[in-house]
């Protein structure tokens, strides 16, 4: 922190002989534990504001306040910069600056109330302005203000503020996006792309819409807008006439407004909404001679039984190829056993020893040999055989029923 407001090393050299009486000698009274290992017991630092004069410091723990006042020997106005000496009172500023060898540092600093005697001034009593260290009523440092905008720059405003509490510095997230927002209050005059795009973004989500045009070329943001369809968009577009191509996306607020204000411009529409504007159009299309076929061909729905059958030739055919051999092994028995056929001459005809048969189907039930798939599957088979019999072989309506 030591002079890093002052750019060349002239204005640093002055600077640091004007400095001297806010050098201050350190001696923390921390005792020395393995984690400060002493190093900076005793420390100089100096701040660079030469209006100002030492009072005193206090420590307490993990920061350090350092208690100043300035010259006291008057000040402008700063409502009509009328300088004046009549004193009226003093009053403490708190302001927050860099940190010091790990110290949160605050600047107390008493400065004075002057009268403006100024008549034709509406303001009769004026705070002497800090302008060389922090904006009006503000209660940071512009170096601090600084760290806080360029971190917030790199990170999203819920990161930046976790990150400056390392750098001892206290922003809650608004505060980050309020100082960020102080940035760029208004978007350049001059503009000489001539292949923007454009797009809205949500400023509060469901409620405020913003639009942001970027340069195609740098890829830069170049604009930002306060609305999507109204005045600021229109007067945007009015004052770039040398526009000759605009990527959009299907918003027909752009497509409304650069019709109605640049009407010779080629719109380019993005890939994705491309894309999407020719499957909702082709879509119902398809759809529509889906139908007309379905309806010329006049489908032969199964009667139930054959649908029931055809249905547990389905569910038979479940499973891999031994659990299939097995079932159909299993199944050929019974028929034949219900036939009058003997173990014996079963055997005999599907080319199995006849222990393997009897062991199959004695005492044994269906159950046995199907998989838990097959199980569900059954439960539903005459309820499936009715509804096909009745005319419905989309795969869709048999969910939904
Ligand atoms: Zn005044």
């Amino acid at each position: 922190m030591l002079f890093s407001n002052f750019k060349d090393t002239t204005s640093l050299r002055v600077t640091m002989q004007q400095a001297i009486s806010t050098t201050y000698k350190y001696t923390s009274k921390k005792e020395n534990t393995p984690t400060n290992r002493g190093l900076f017991h005793d420390f100089r630092f100096s701040l660079g504001y030469d209006n100002l004069q030492q009072d005193g410091i206090s420590e307490a723990v993990g920061s350090l306040t350092v208690f100043l006042h300035t010259a006291g020997k008057g000040a402008s106005c700063p409502y009509c910069g009328h300088f004046s000496h009549r004193l009226h009172s003093y009053y403490s500023r708190h302001i927050q600056d860099l940190e010091v060898y790990g110290h949160t540092l605050e600047l107390v600093i008493k400065v004075g109330k002057y009268y403006c005697d100024n008549v034709s001034c509406p303001q009769k009593i004026f705070c002497e302005p800090l302008s060389f260290l922090a904006r009006r009523y503000g209660r940071r440092s512009y170096l601090v203000e600084e760290r806080i905008r360029s971190i917030s720059l790199e990170l999203t405003s819920r990161k930046a503020s976790s990150l400056l509490q390392l750098f001892h510095i206290t922003a809650s997230s608004s505060s980050c996006l309020r100082i960020l927002q102080q940035c760029g209050q208004h978007n350049p005059m001059h503009n000489k792309s001539i292949y923007v795009g454009i797009d809205d973004f949500a400023y509060k989500k469901g409620k405020d819409y913003m639009s942001v045009v970027v340069d195609q070329m740098t890829h830069m943001p170049i604009a930002l807008l306060e609305d999507r369809n109204g005045e600021a968009l229109d007067n945007w577009l009015a004052r770039n006439p040398q526009i000759q191509y605009i990527t959009r996306d299907r918003g027909r607020c752009f497509t409304e407004a650069i019709n109605r204000i640049i009407p010779g411009v080629t719109q380019i529409c993005d890939r994705f909404h491309l894309t999407k504007n020719m499957t909702d159009t082709m879509i119902p299309e398809i759809e529509k001679m889906i139908r007309q076929t379905k309806q010329k061909l006049k489908y032969e729905y199964p009667d139930r039984d054959t649908a029931s059958s055809l249905i547990l030739q389905d569910i038979f055919n479940m499973g891999d190829v031994r659990h299939r051999e097995k079932l159909k092994i299993y199944r050929e028995s019974l028929n034949l056993k219900m036939q009058g056929m003997t173990i014996e001459q079963t055997a005999a005809h599907l080319g199995k020893k006849s222990r393997y048969i009897y062991k199959l189907i004695h005492n044994r039930r269906i159950g046995a040999y199907l998989n838990e798939q097959q199980k569900t599957a059954l439960k539903y088979v005459s309820e499936l055989a009715t509804i096909i019999s009745a005319g419905c072989i989309t795969r869709n309506i048999l969910a939904q029923k």
